[in-house]
């Protein structure tokens, strides 16, 4: 028998047609008990929509289907192909043979109403199986795979860089260290590594070898911050996508931002309408209008000195005032882009003095080429920059940022043979996901999120 996805039988055009056997295996959502029959929704994640299953009173193990199944048990179904009569859904399956694989007990947690999703953090292990779990899920791969496609056409290539350092890419703390040592034992030489190694905070600097080689490349994996921020908007395990590229500037950076944006979101908006409108309606009312504004629309190119200028003009007060030189907070960048402009920016040219020594000094000596997307209703979704690709200026900014330029050699050296300007970002994916969906909290983007206190399941 054919073993069939439920969202392959649901689709507009499905090649299964009515009359045809096949089998489904899922979870049930619901079952009702008819007496004569019983109706059972069915839902393997493979859509938002489930299937319904009819059972007749004369399948041999009815009576205990009756008696035993329940919300949550697992299923395996071979029936026919049926018209469904009822409204939302135009097949149905007629059951021959109803498999109980699994069953599920009163406890279960995901009985039919609504929860929240604080709740829903609770049963991280069950939360897939939600409906609003599920279709970030499945928007979560959609995204994940497109991300791969956009590259992979314009032949960038996917570089694997490692997850464990010895470096810390921003100068700054916030790192989770990793050791072999006993409690007790002290002396990072007799470490694992003979020296302190950290969880990386992102793959860039690693990433800056690969693209002095291969021009175009870019690295997709789990990056890790050890910021004690309890905000809607970080995580301490986030997966990082950063491309770089040799050849290339600032301009060429955010340009290649803007479209990679617009390319995922027209994409998913081609693939994944239903579960977008889960969002649009429960979520966030406007999504879909939202997004496909994005995905047409130039994006706005702001320098950081006029969003300053800006804010300075707002009427509002804001909780950290505003200067020239302050590190653009969250509640400014909502403000250009949630009140301002109405829709995405892009700032460039940042005060060198609060970004990281890397980036690339401006001729003003003032500012550095730095990029930072903000969103509505997210603030930052991708930072980059212009990398300094000059060598004394790089040892010096290094010193500046009280750092042992001995430690960099490796990527001074990349300076030294073949230098080339070069530029990229990096796009924390979960905020993505958020934008792409609406979801309040980044902690319900991430299938086990990482926190502080939280690191349960
Ligand atoms: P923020 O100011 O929002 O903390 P950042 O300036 O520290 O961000 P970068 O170091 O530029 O961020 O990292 C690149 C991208 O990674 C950010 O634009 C953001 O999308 C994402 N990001 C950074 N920190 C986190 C985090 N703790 N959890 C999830 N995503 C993050
Ligand atoms: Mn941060």
């Amino acid at each position: 028998m054919t073993k069939v996805k439920i969202k392959y039988l649901l689709e507009e055009h499905s090649k299964h047609k009515v009359g045809t056997s096949i089998t489904v295996h899922g979870w049930v959502r619901t079952l009702r008990d008819q007496k004569k029959f019983a109706f059972i929704e069915l839902n393997d994640g493979s859509s938002l929509a489930s299937i319904q299953i009819i059972a007749d009173s004369d399948l041999e193990n009815f009576a205990e289907i009756v008696e035993k199944v329940a919300t949550g048990a697992a299923l395996s179904v071979t029936g026919e192909l049926v018209k469904s009569p009822g409204k939302g859904q135009n097949i149905e399956i007629k059951a021959s043979k109803i498999k109980i694989v699994g069953l599920c007990d009163s406890s279960y947690p995901l009985q039919k109403k609504r929860h929240s999703f604080e709740f829903l953090r609770s049963i991280a292990h069950l939360r897939p199986r939600t409906n609003s779990l599920g279709a970030v899920s499945r928007i979560r791969n959609a995204l994940f795979m497109s991300s791969h496609k956009f590259f992979q056409d314009r032949d960038f290539l996917s570089v694997q860089t490692p997850i464990i350092t010895a470096s810390d890419c921003e100068g700054a703390g916030e790192m989770f260290r990793i050791t072999t040592l006993k409690e007790g034992e002290k002396g990072s030489s007799k470490d694992f590594f003979g020296k302190p190694a950290f969880l990386t905070v992102s793959g860039q600097l690693n990433a800056e070898a690969y693209a002095l080689s291969f021009s175009d490349i870019y690295t997709f994996g789990p990056t890790f911050r050890a910021e004690n921020s309890n905000t809607t908007r970080h995580l301490a395990e986030f997966w990082m996508l950063e491309p770089e590229m040799a050849f290339a500037d600032l301009k060429d950076t955010y340009k290649l931002a803007e479209d990679y944006l617009q390319y995922v979101l027209s994409e998913l908006l081609k693939n994944h309408h239903k579960d977008l409108s889960l969002f649009n309606q429960f979520i966030s009312k406007g999504l879909i209008d939202k997004l496909e504004h994005v995905a047409k629309n130039p994006f706005e190119v702001l320098e950081y000195t006029e969003a300053v200028s800006i804010l300075e003009k707002a009427k509002k007060q804001f909780e950290y005032p505003v200067k020239w030189g302050i590190d653009l907070q969250s509640e400014h960048e909502r403000y250009i882009t949630e009140e301002h402009l109405k829709k995405p920016a892009i700032v460039i040219n940042y005060p060198k003095d609060i970004k990281a020594f890397y980036m690339r000094n401006n001729d003003d000596g003032k500012t550095c080429a730095a990029m930072d997307v903000l969103c509505p209703g997210i603030g930052e979704i991708m930072g980059g920059a212009q990398r300094e690709e000059r060598h004394n200026i790089l040892v010096e900014k290094i010193k500046a940022m009280n750092l042992d330029p001995k430690e960099y050699q490796w990527y001074l050296d990349l300076r030294r043979y073949g230098g080339t300007p070069h530029a990229g970002f990096g796009l924390g994916f979960e905020r993505l996901i958020q934008y792409a969906t609406g979801m309040e909290n980044i902690r319900d983007v991430i299938p086990f999120p990482r926190a502080p206190k939280q690191i349960d399941f």
